[in-house]
């Protein structure tokens, strides 16, 4: 298969042309299809793998679709006023480098769409990203404990989150940050019906994330090993 084969919205298909890949990894010619039928997802990903790409690229085709289907609208400040973000998307990864290198990916992959992808992560002045957030934001790429901290300043609302990935899980649970995983999951007004959709990408597969995924993931979810 290609990504031509792929359904993918032309513009988004565009982006891929200009990022010249020639063909789909593996993990791409698996879990885009699953993607793309809005099913949940757990995956076993390596980085390396175009992982990123295999979640990126069909749920921004599917927030691209709906949006200019009228479906579906990005959120954005109107006059002064307080404002929460309210994204329509979020990605949930253990560090900062991590968080910028997926967040420079989901640039490339959204240019020329409407989709304003933001990210946020601790160690650093969280006002600048505060700033970011509070211009409009469509996907959040995110470290666990910021997310948790501008969720609790009121700076972010998840009432709209249609998708939700939580990248290299095993690490993030390595880390210690399965407390703050499942805060968000649970926050009141995150959605947890028909209309979200959950992936996890993992290196390995112990007990903890097999309890992580039968918590947070739909029973009909499928598996890639
Ligand atoms: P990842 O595993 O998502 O961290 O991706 C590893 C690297 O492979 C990144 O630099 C991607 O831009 C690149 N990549 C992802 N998919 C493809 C593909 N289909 N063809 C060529 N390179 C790719």
């Amino acid at each position: 298969e290609t990504f031509e084969d792929s359904g993918f919205e032309s513009v988004v298909l565009e982006n891929v042309r200009r990022m010249n890949y020639s063909e789909p990894t593996p993990i791409q010619k698996n879990a885009i299809p699953i993607i793309s039928k809005n099913f949940d997802l757990m995956a076993c990903a390596q980085t390396g793998s175009g992982k990123t790409a295999a979640f990126l690229l069909p749920t921004i085709s599917s927030l691209v679709k709906k949006i200019s289907g009228g479906k579906l609208e990005t959120i954005r400040r109107r006059g002064r006023g307080p404002f929460k973000a309210s994204p329509l998307f979020i990605i949930i990864l253990p560090t900062r480098e991590l968080a910028i290198q997926i967040f420079n990916e989901a640039r490339r992959f959204a240019y020329k769409t409407p989709i304003r992808p933001v990210v946020i992560y601790g160690g650093s002045d969280g006002y600048v990203q505060r700033e970011q957030v509070s211009k409009g934001c469509d996907i959040l790429i995110a470290t666990p404990g910021r997310l948790i901290d501008m969720l609790e300043r009121g700076n972010i609302s998840l009432a709209h989150v249609r998708h939700v990935v939580l990248d290299e899980a095993d690490r993030m649970l390595d880390m210690g940050f399965g407390k703050q995983i499942r805060g968000i999951m649970l926050s009141s007004n995150m959605p947890r019906d028909e209309s979200l959709q959950t992936l996890m990408f993992s290196a390995t597969f112990p007990p903890d994330i097999q309890v992580l995924a039968r918590d947070f993931l739909k029973e009909d979810y499928c598996r890639l090993r």
